[in-house]
């Protein structure tokens, strides 16, 4: 049973519905969003009905959840969740664009990715600061030092910005630098302890699909988030493990339909570490739009043989502007908009290369 309260409910009135779940043996999960209270029964949930709460001072509905995740279920909340990034809507009508590097190296690398960034139509942009590498040996991305350069270099288009949080030991720092979107990697999507701490704060989340994980394990991820408190989230498929070698990962793109049934939360698509090629992330990126995606999240570098970390998938930005114009033009087919996008239907006239 899950107890949507008001959006001005006072705390005489969730201690009220928490008493009275307590009172009928049933243990209580509180989620204290900034936008509403939400409070969850746990146990024997027949032992209670809806109705014995809607009379409840402060309560807007009761309801019983079949599914195991309940606060992110589209079963309580019909409407589509859209999360705001300095008030840049993700989960609206118009699909988003995160773009920028897979790692942050020098001041210069991130000063031209965010012309490239901006200059293409995104509204974000990323740059993994601390990274998930496979080999101990490998770059491990250039730190609080890396933080500063994306914040700087984004900065100076107006860009938010989008960044891994590996270790919750660097949660703090996060917060006290700023970062406006907190990523959580594949590696980490079952690291409970870390879900719980990101549910704790007020920034978005995007919350990658574990390489393994199936939907119900990602739903369940994302819960930990939302149990804490934390409903910013946002939830990225990049590509899931599978027999095919051909490829880095299989892009699941029947997760996109998949995820909108199943919950409110906007869903994005990473088509960069799906496919693991830059060729490959135009077709991909197009399936992902096609299939209903919220947003994209896709690698750029101003020079990708150069770059430290992923340069097989990274597109140029001559690449990427071409990119999201196709992008407009698909987004506009499935009656959306590409942000950032002004003038799709000209790209024929105009000649573009469609790639
Ligand atoms: C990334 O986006 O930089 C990244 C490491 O992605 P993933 O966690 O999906 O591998
Ligand atoms: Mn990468």
């Amino acid at each position: 049973m899950i107890v949507v309260m008001q959006p001005d409910a006072g705390e005489s009135a969730i201690a009220a519905v928490e008493a009275k779940i307590l009172a009928e043996g049933l243990g209580v999960h509180v989620s204290r969003g900034t936008e509403r209270t939400l409070i969850g029964a746990i146990g024997d949930e027949r032992k209670l009905s809806p109705a014995m709460f809607e009379t409840l001072q402060g309560v807007e509905r009761a309801l019983h959840i079949v599914k195991p995740y309940k606060l992110v279920a589209r079963e309580w909340h019909k409407a589509s969740t859209v999360v705001k990034v300095r008030g840049i809507p993700i989960g609206g009508d118009a699909v988003q664009m995160i773009a920028g590097p897979c790692s942050v190296e020098t001041a210069p690398q991130m000063r031209a990715a965010a012309a490239a960034v901006a200059a293409g139509g995104a509204r974000l942009m990323r740059g993994g600061a601390f990274k998930p590498r496979t080999s101990p040996y490998a770059f491990q991305g250039a730190g609080l030092e890396g933080l500063a350069l994306l914040k700087e270099a984004a900065g100076r288009h107006g860009l938010p910005i989008v960044t891994e949080l590996m270790d919750v030991r660097m949660l703090d720092t996060f917060l006290r630098e700023g970062v406006d979107v907190i990523q959580i990697g594949t590696r980490n999507m079952q690291n409970f302890d870390l879900l719980k701490e990101v549910g704790k704060v007020d920034v978005p989340v995007i919350l990658k699909r574990g390489m393994s994980a199936t939907i119900s394990e990602w739903l369940m991820a994302a819960e930990y988030v939302a149990a804490g408190g934390n409903h910013r989230i946002i939830l990225c498929e990049r590509g899931i493990r599978t027999f095919e070698t051909a490829y880095r990962n299989v892009l699941d793109v029947t997760a996109v339909p998949m995820l909108k049934r199943e919950t409110h939360l906007p869903v994005i698509v990473d088509p960069s570490h799906a496919g693991g090629k830059a060729w490959l992330v135009s077709a991909l990126a197009s399936a992902a739009v096609a299939a209903g995606a919220d947003g994209l999240l896709v690698e750029i570098h101003p020079n990708p043989p150069e770059a430290w970390c992923d340069a097989d998938q990274a597109l140029t930005p001559a690449e990427f502007t071409v990119l999201m114009r196709k992008l407009g033009a698909v987004a506009e087919a499935v009656g959306r908009s590409m942000a950032g996008v002004t003038a799709p239907a000209s790209m024929q006239r105009e000649g573009l290369p469609i790639v």
